[in-house]
């Protein structure tokens, strides 16, 4: 198929699907408000094109797959380019055994789950491959005891993403394995946890006795540390490409034009030091987007890029120094806050969420140990317990 025949068969499937000036609401921890619509998008073939035809795609390139997503943006529409942002389903189909492949890739990709991340724990973060929460074999299924922390999205969750121990007498990246752990049973308990920005989208999750079949296992027991790479590879990819802006909505113009518009406003827009920090946060974010885009190349080959880490390190910086000049350019009128002042509101929501990105999926300083290690070739950081059984690793 020519680019052109594509372009115009994308047209058409917008055309008769989805209707013009139409927003949508966009997915949230894995649930889509528009999953009929994302259900056509899949039999369509525009969901995950790249894929091969006998798994939900259509054998395309990633350049055909850029054709599809640049007319679904242009459209307002979701559903496309799923292959590349999708972390639950790209991780689901990489690693999952074919029965739960096949039942749980549409779901996925349709929105019809709500998903979490069961990863941190209270003793186990930055380094993950300490986790303690436990899975032991009970007939064809696990029973998981133990406690994970910061799960956003826990309280409506259908399934979690679990990384947890089934093997303690091997070194400790070695004795991981990851589930599709079902929430919605007795064993899980959900205590949600308020944030700086007073939201309360994570929690802590107590497991007690929870079970999971074994046939909800992606890779193999003891190979939780390879499935634990593609699905950060795929949320940093995520967070470097996106993040939230501002949460009111009302402050007029967004972006980069609403920079422009606060220097102008604060009659600061001559100040060349001011000009040169708009011009710094606007080249970041160009650098960061042709960033993206190689790092993305590189997964479409296959590889879980580091240079992944790059772009989420650099997404973090934007978002920071965008939030700084934004109360720069306020001055005294940032201290306010509430309705009446939405710009205020805007340049501290943004202060506050800028640390999502600096922490959430693993820190800034781990995204440059990454950098260090695997992009530059530099020496490993020391782990005195990296060939230690598990068993043996001191704990506190
Ligand atoms: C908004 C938000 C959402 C989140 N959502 C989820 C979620 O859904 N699921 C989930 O499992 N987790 C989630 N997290 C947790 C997040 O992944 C962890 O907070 C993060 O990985 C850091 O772990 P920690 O908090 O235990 O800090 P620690 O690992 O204790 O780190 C403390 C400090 O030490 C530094 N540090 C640690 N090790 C090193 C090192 N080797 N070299 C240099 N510096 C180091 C860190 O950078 C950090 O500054 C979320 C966090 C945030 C902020």
């Amino acid at each position: 198929m020519t680019d052109d025949e594509l372009i115009a068969e994308t047209r058409a499937f917008l055309a008769a699907n989805w209707a013009p000036g139409r927003k949508s609401s966009g997915e949230a921890y894995g649930r889509h408000p528009d999953s009929d619509f994302l259900q056509r998008v899949l039999d369509a073939g525009f969901a995950v094109p790249t894929w091969p035809r006998e798994s939900w795609g259509r054998g395309l390139s990633a350049a055909q797959g850029k054709l599809i997503e640049r007319e679904f943006a242009a459209a307002g529409a979701p559903g496309a380019g799923q292959d590349r942002s999708n972390l639950w389903a790209n991780t689901a189909a990489a690693h999952a055994q074919p029965d739960f492949r096949s039942h749980i890739v549409p779901l996925l990709l349709t929105g019809r789950v709500g998903m979490c991340l069961l990863y941190s724990e209270p003793g186990a973060g930055s380094d993950l491959a300490g986790v303690r929460t436990r899975a032991d074999r009970d007939g064809d299924d696990y029973v998981i005891n133990g406690q994970k922390v910061w799960t956003s999205g826990a309280a409506d969750a259908d399934y979690g993403m679990l990384i947890c121990r089934t093997d303690w007498d091997v070194p400790k990246h070695k004795g991981l394995s990851f589930f599709f752990l079902p929430m919605q049973q007795p064993g899980i308990d959900v205590r949600p946890l308020r944030q700086i920005t007073d939201e309360a989208h994570f929690n802590e999750v107590f497991i007690t006795d929870a079970r999971v079949p074994a046939a909800n296992m992606l890779g193999k027991p003891g190979d939780g540390w390879r499935v634990l790479m593609t699905a950060l590879a795929y949320e940093r990819s995520v967070m470097g490409d996106a993040a939230r802006g501002p949460r009111s909505g009302k402050a007029g113009p967004k972006g980069d034009a609403a920079l422009v518009e606060l220097a102008r406003e604060a009659g600061m827009l001559e100040d060349p030091v001011v000009r040169q920090e708009i011009a710094r946060v606007t080249a970041y974010k160009i650098l960061n987007r042709l960033n993206n885009a190689r790092a993305k190349a590189d997964m479409a080959q296959g590889n879980s890029s580091p240079i992944m880490s790059l772009g989420k390190l650099a997404m973090s910086r934007i978002l920071h120094s965008e939030a700084a000049l934004r109360t720069r350019l306020l001055g005294p009128q940032s201290m306010l806050e509430g309705p009446q002042h939405p710009c205020a509101e805007d340049a501290n929501f943004l202060t506050l969420n800028a640390y999502f990105t600096s922490i959430g999926g693993g820190t800034d300083q781990i995204q440059r140990n990454i950098i260090g290690e695997r992009v530059l070739g530099l020496p490993k950081e020391p782990e005195l317990d990296r060939e230690l059984p598990f068993r043996e690793v001191k704990a506190g």
